[in-house]
């Protein structure tokens, strides 16, 4: 019999999740299963649900002692930074690669915590994955009645991972639009960067993904991003030249069929360069 609060949970999520019988019924081959004393089961349930098909999640009754919540999954299949942090997966492969690849010992003072910071900075750095461009660029036609000048963002600070060394790239995004009855509020440009940024990314992808985004939600009139970036896996190693710039840059509608527009919004990121 399933109980009260599981009948509740199952309306959420598909009650293929969920284990019925918590106390006894052994996990399907192949499966592990772990118990997690103080994780809310919410917080790993809608990781699982996006992650492993053969999975289950069950918790005990929200009462003292605190809940816990028993994960089943699939060591074979990917797990998402939630459900990996909550059940030590990832903990064990940043000591492991420390101990094994680095050579140091893991549990000197200054290491034994390293894991966990790290995995939670990955996991902030990686937080983009969970966004969607067309949440933050809700557009809005008051005041954008007859504008059909350039709208032009510069300087947006931003920082990324390189997806080829995990290796951190950094800089600045120029971001330019004409609406066609569509506009959106300032900040929201620089929130869309972050969005790609906070992502294992290359430079060239970033900058099309901004631009095809602003294309996609604002449909305007033309749309231009350009980064200038510093890439430190080429800084730190490789070729050690510091301080380079790498510059890319994407251009739509009319920024790329009008010569004047495309002029115009470069000597604005010239400019904006500048100061
Ligand atoms: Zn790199």
């Amino acid at each position: 019999m399933r109980r009260p609060h599981m009948e509740r949970r199952s309306r959420r999520y598909t009650p293929r999740q969920f284990v019925s019988d918590y106390e006894t019924e052994p996990p399907a081959e192949g499966l592990q299963q772990v118990n997690i004393p103080t994780h809310p089961l919410d917080q790993i349930a809608d990781t699982v649900l996006h992650i492993s098909e053969p999975v289950s999640v069950a918790t005990k009754k929200p009462t003292n002692p605190p809940p816990v919540s028993r994960v089943r999954y699939d060591p074979n299949r990917p797990i998402g930074f939630r459900l990996s942090s909550a059940l030590g997966v990832g903990h064990e492969l940043v000591e492991n690669l420390i101990k094994n690849h680095i050579g140091e010992d893991p549990q000197r003072e200054g290491l034994r915590e390293t894991p966990k910071r790290y995995l939670e900075a990955l996991k902030f750095w990686t937080s983009g994955y969970n966004q969607n461009p067309a949440d933050i660029l809700k557009t809005f036609q008051d005041g954008a009645q007859g504008y059909d000048e350039m709208i032009f963002q510069g300087e947006l600070d931003f920082f990324s991972l390189c997806e080829h060394h995990i290796c951190p790239f950094f800089g600045h995004a120029y971001i330019a639009y004409i609406p066609d009855g569509r506009i959106v509020g300032l900040s929201k440009l620089a929130r869309l960067v972050e969005i790609f940024a906070r992502r294992l990314q290359c430079q060239e992808r970033m900058t099309a993904q901004i631009a095809d985004a602003l294309m996609e939600n604002l449909q305007p009139i033309g749309a231009a991003v350009v980064l200038k970036c510093r890439h430190l896996c080429m800084e730190s190693r490789g070729v050690q030249k510091v301080g380079t710039i790498t510059t890319t840059s994407t251009l739509k509608g009319c920024f790329k069929s009008e010569h004047e527009t495309r002029a115009e919004f470069m000597s604005l990121v010239a400019n904006a360069s500048k100061e």
